[in-house]
């Protein structure tokens, strides 16, 4: 991994109305790196993924893609570079899986908006590596959510990014179909050398599978780090208001994260 910034984050300040959303961000990712995301609701963790995106424009500070003004892109040229998998997608119509991933292609189509063989073929590759050829022909609402998950950043990879921007892609999955994403998002690291910057809201998750995690609290960076350095009692009880034990998972040495309410451990301390 080498350690030129993919993203520069400079004094990043943002607001919708009045209040301040993003409060004086400054932090890097990581060329071929698994950034996540963690904090509480409201924190403004999908804020930042929208100004990274450039589907918001921040007020005050600046960031940088590859060395570039990331305000100097085109919508075009970012599309080349990034794909975007959000929280939630509508579809108006009742396309097809081929069809939603093809729409990965647009940015690289020209002016007349014809895909070729090879974007194709590209789209393809893309199903090929989410194992979501076998329904390339179905409507994308008649999947269950890990398989439309899949054909979403099946759709994000066709447009051949380098990085990939996840908001909490495993939101309404069950445990099954969860882990099924996040090695899918290991593999694409690992074999395409995709860097990856995910939302998170599982925070064991992203202690297994990130490199690094950035910790948001109140729109303001409470601690970026290793999974190590960041997932400990004291951080997230303090950003979470609540009480949590972290121990290391005994398999793959990650830290691992138990909520305990105030009742259980009133109750277990009586116990004992
Ligand atoms: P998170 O992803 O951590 O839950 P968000 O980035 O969605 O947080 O939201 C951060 C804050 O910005 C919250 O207080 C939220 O209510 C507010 N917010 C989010 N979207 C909008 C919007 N479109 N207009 C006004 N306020 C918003």
């Amino acid at each position: 991994m080498t350690l030129t910034p993919f993203f520069e984050v400079k004094d990043l300040r943002f607001r919708y109305d009045d209040s301040w959303v993003l409060d004086g961000l400054s932090f890097e990712v990581r060329e071929g790196e698994i950034l996540g995301i963690i904090g509480p609701n409201g924190s403004g963790k999908t804020t930042i993924l929208r100004v990274l995106s450039r589907v918001l424009i921040p007020q005050e500070g600046e960031v940088r893609l590859t060395g570039k003004n990331l305000s100097a892109l085109s919508q075009k040229e970012i599309a080349q570079i990034m794909g975007v998998v959000p929280q939630d997608t509508y579809f108006p119509f009742p396309f097809t899986v081929g069809e939603v991933v093809l729409m990965g292609r647009s940015p690289w189509l020209s002016n007349f908006g014809f895909e070729s063989e090879k974007d194709l073929q590209i789209a393809s590759q893309a199903m090929a590596l989410t194992d979501t050829l076998g329904f390339s022909d179905r409507l994308i609402f008649e999947l269950s959510g890990g398989e439309r998950q899949r054909a979403i950043i099946a759709r994000a990879l066709a447009q051949k990014p380098q990085v990939m921007l996840l908001d909490e892609p495993t939101a309404h999955l069950d445990i099954g179909y969860q882990v099924e994403i996040y090695d899918l998002i290991k593999k694409l690291n690992a074999e395409k050398g995709l860097t990856l910057i995910i939302v998170a809201h599982d925070l064991n998750l992203a202690s297994e599978y990130c490199d690094r995690l950035l910790l948001i609290d109140g729109g303001r960076i409470y601690k970026m780090g290793s999974p190590k350095e960041v997932i400990t009692a004291e951080n997230l009880s303090r950003v979470y208001q609540s009480k949590v034990l972290v121990e290391e998972n005994p398999v793959t040495g990650a830290p691992r994260v138990t909520l305990l309410s105030k009742l259980m451990s009133e109750s277990a301390g009586r116990k004992n």
